[in-house]
């Protein structure tokens, strides 16, 4: 027997989700964010349907290089820029576009003799206080990214916002105000919006957007659901019942016996757990379908098993199809289950769990 936990990955909802991008924001370029495995999602797949993206953005030169392998022409950010002087010339050979963050990333270009001039990001911090160069350094490292022969001159000016997914906290609105102030004289191409922004700030798409988690069909926004943007869920992780006990009222459930049956009932026991990447931290009450029928997670999730409550399950056998998160069951739902957000459910998925690409 196979062991029944699978991911099902749809290449058709991805192209659907970055056609949504463009509905957004249809007099920008786009940078597909495929960083973290296409946050989990799987870079290969995710490459090959957004085929028809402008750039894609990775955090690191291994992640560019898996692209690189699938695509020689793609245009590719290294978002966090390169960490010593070989990288420098790695990117330049492989003409990756950088971020520019940090003073010593300038000192790099400025000492390197690179055999092309590489395309810049120049990242400013406008208030998010990650990455990014000073509000007061800007003009100097723009005018010494500017005068640096290795450098090409089409440089884009970017920042990163803190709270767009909390559209009633004031921090957008004075971020955007610190980016305008210092780029506003400048004719370079601009760059501020993630997903949320995208979503919700029309006057932050400007020349280039970077969707994330958007493109996976899920929503940035805690209290909402890819649905309601019209994105379709990529992922759809599934497993089977593959025990079914029947149980006294007061018999305690899994390790620790967090749960207690409240009735005699039957307990489902799902070939999935936190060697899967299914949250441990996930609370009884999580939403969790048997046969596309709602239920919920009772007890504490093992590495290779968890367990559910079948009282409203009519009929129940093992074999049962059991949903953990997809079509009819929003990940954002299992994520506040787990009290975390769907960007680091997909994310944290372990290599155990088989894929299948559909679409
Ligand atoms: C990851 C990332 C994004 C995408 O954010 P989402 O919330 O997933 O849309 C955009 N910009 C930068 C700099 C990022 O690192």
């Amino acid at each position: 027997m196979t062991r029944p936990t699978q991911l099902t990955i749809d290449k058709k909802a991805l192209q659907h989700n970055l056609q949504r991008v463009r509905d957004f924001a249809p007099q920008s370029h786009v940078v597909a964010m495929v960083k973290a495995n296409a946050y989990g999602h799987g870079i290969a797949e995710t490459v090959s349907a957004f085929a028809d993206t402008d750039a894609f953005g990775v955090c690191c030169i291994e992640e560019a290089d898996v692209i690189r392998q699938h695509s020689r022409s793609a245009r590719v950010v290294l978002m966090e820029g390169v960490f010593t002087t070989a990288e420098l010339s790695h990117a330049s050979k492989a003409s990756y576009d950088i971020i520019v963050h940090h003073q010593q990333q300038i000192d790099m270009l400025e000492k390197s003799n690179l055999v092309k001039p590489l395309r810049v990001w120049l990242k400013v911090n406008s208030g998010m206080h990650r990455l990014g160069i000073a509000p007061e350094s800007f003009a100097e490292s723009l005018a010494r990214l500017k005068a640096c022969a290795n450098v090409q001159p089409d440089i884009i000016l970017m920042t990163h916002f803190a709270d767009a997914d909390e559209p009633e906290k004031p921090t957008t609105n004075q971020q955007i105000q610190v980016f305008n102030t210092l780029s506003a004289e400048h004719t370079f191409a601009k760059s501020l919006a993630n997903s949320a922004a995208i979503l919700s700030r029309p006057d932050t798409h400007v020349d280039w957007v970077r969707p994330g988690i958007m493109l996976y069909g899920i929503s940035p926004f805690a209290n909402k659901i890819g649905r309601d943007f019209d994105l379709m869920p990529v992922m759809h992780f599934h497993s089977e019942l593959i025990a079914i006990q029947s149980c006294k009222k007061g018999d305690a459930i899994a390790y620790g016996g967090r749960w207690v049956c409240p009735e005699d009932m039957l307990i489902g026991v799902v070939a999935v757990g936190y060697g899967d990447g299914y949250p441990r931290h996930a609370k009884d009450g999580t939403p969790v379908l048997v046969k596309g029928k709602p239920t919920q997670l009772v007890g504490r999730v093992s590495m290779d098993l968890l367990t559910v409550d079948l009282r409203n399950i009519a009929e129940p056998k093992i074999g049962d199809t059991v949903t953990l998160w997809g079509n009819d069951l929003p990940i954002e739902q299992v994520a506040i289950g787990a009290d975390t957000i769907a960007y680091e459910l997909t994310c944290t998925l372990t290599p155990r769990v088989p894929r299948i690409v559909i679409g």
